[in-house]
């Protein structure tokens, strides 16, 4: 029976502490200029590489932490520092979760260090499955994968959109439909390696908030792959499929499915990062800021706000830590633990800025002060990687064992 412990050893306390001063030194005070610019921020990556906090070895070690609690750890400090500067930073690891969860150990190997490059010319890259026609519903996939046996090649054909880091990756893992008729069951990953002829980008977002990391359309046109592209090889697949007409379900998860449930309590890690940092703008000013003669902290009513701010972050966690203990340990879950983390942490830090910007005043309303930044980069912890309607569809779904619509 394995054991649930909330004290981080020592090598977690020094992982978290190292990326916390990486975070205080160089990702804070450069959070501003890259919500202003919009951009992907190179230089910041290419320093994380230099230290080894860009770089598969790092991601590989948090993964593979046998508590679960490295990666949630690592998130929550990077994003403390900045989410939008901290999405540049680990939106790579989405396409390596993919590969991770769906390869060979072959193309595990040829693949992940390709994606994060080396630190004098690093690489990020892009995990590509929604669709203007398929969000949520990620079974209406449209971007089609047709096998030609002469030449052992997929085509690829379709539109991707919202896809991070979609276009200025080195590789990206686009998730495509093989057999439309089976719906989710008929689809497969594929990477599509550097500098393939067919793929682009397509549009370049502006968003509300998380700016600094780059959110695009890719565009498919007859992108021909070698047979080896397939992420966990034609004979899998092909068993999968036949399953599937058979009407045989062996596992109710789909490629896209897989990396998505790996990824959530990470993403719920994330959302933590942002709401302790407004927390702790918000606990500082309230105890500086005077008015009616006493610091404004005095008064319960702001007072009582903190202590709920706080309460909730460290509910979140302990949600976050619990499901990826669940996952490091191979523990069923049972009520959708995986998404309750997720659903709770983003709503969290939605909840939690908003305060923070209140406590704040006119000055949470400016860019003087780093808690609108916060607010707005809080917003896609409700949005990607699921929404807060689509984790509450999936708990609802395992706790009450009904297909509830
Ligand atoms: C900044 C950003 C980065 C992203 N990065 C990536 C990426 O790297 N790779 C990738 O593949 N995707 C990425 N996404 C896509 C993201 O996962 C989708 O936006 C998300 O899944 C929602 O899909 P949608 O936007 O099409 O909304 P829709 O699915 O159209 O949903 C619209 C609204 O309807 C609600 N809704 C839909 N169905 C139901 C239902 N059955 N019950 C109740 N409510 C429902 C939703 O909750 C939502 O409120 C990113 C998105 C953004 C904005």
């Amino acid at each position: 029976m394995s054991t649930f412990s909330l004290d981080p050893g020592p090598d977690q306390i020094a992982v978290r502490d190292w990326l916390h001063g990486f975070a205080a030194d160089v990702v804070r005070p450069a959070a501003a200029e890259w919500d202003e610019r919009e951009e992907t921020p190179w230089p910041i990556i290419q320093e994380a590489a230099k230290l080894g906090i860009y770089s598969l070895d790092f991601y590989a070690q948090q993964y593979f932490d046998p508590s679960g609690v490295g990666i949630p750890i690592a998130m929550e400090e990077l994003f403390w520092g900045d989410a939008g500067i901290g999405l540049a930073i680990v939106g790579t690891t989405l396409a390596a979760v993919a590969v991770l969860a769906n390869g060979t150990d072959e193309q595990i190997g040829t693949w992940a260090p390709q994606m994060f490059g080396t630190p004098d010319d690093v690489k990020v890259a892009a995990f590509c499955s929604s669709e203007p026609d398929a969000g949520s519903d990620v079974s209406a996939l449209r971007t089609r994968a047709v096998y030609e046996e002469a030449t052992d090649e997929w085509v690829l054909n379709g539109t991707k959109t919202w896809a991070t880091n979609g276009g200025i990756a080195a590789v990206h893992v686009v998730v495509a439909t093989v057999d439309p008729a089976l719906g989710a069951r008929g689809q497969a990953s594929f990477v599509v390696p550097p500098g393939t002829p067919g793929l682009s980008q397509g549009q370049k977002f502006k968003k509300h908030g998380i700016r600094a990391s780059h959110t695009a359309e890719v565009v498919l046109d007859s992108v021909r792959l070698p047979g080896h592209c397939l992420l966990g090889g034609k004979e899998k697949l092909d068993e999968r499929l036949a399953r599937a007409r058979e009407g045989v379900r062996k596992s109710g998860r789909n490629a896209a499915m897989a990396t998505f449930e790996a990824s959530r309590p990470a993403v719920g890690a994330q959302a933590i990062g942002i709401a302790r940092a407004a927390y702790e703008v918000a606990l500082d000013y309230a105890k500086t800021r005077v008015q009616f003669g006493r610091p404004i902290i005095d008064n319960q009513g702001v007072a009582f706000q903190l202590a709920d701010m706080k309460t909730r972050i460290d509910a979140a966690r302990l949600l976050v830590w619990r499901a990826s203990w669940m996952a490091a340990t191979n523990q069923p879950f049972t009520s959708a633990e995986g998404s309750m983390s997720k659903l709770y942490a983003g709503e969290t830090a939605k909840w939690v800025t908003a305060q923070a910007m209140q406590i704040l005043g006119g000055n949470g309303f400016t860019r003087e002060y780093p808690v609108e930044r916060m607010h707005r980069d809080s917003a896609i912890y409700s949005i990607f990687e699921g929404t807060s309607e689509i984790q509450r569809l999936v708990i609802a779904r395992a706790v009450s064992g009904l297909p509830i619509r």
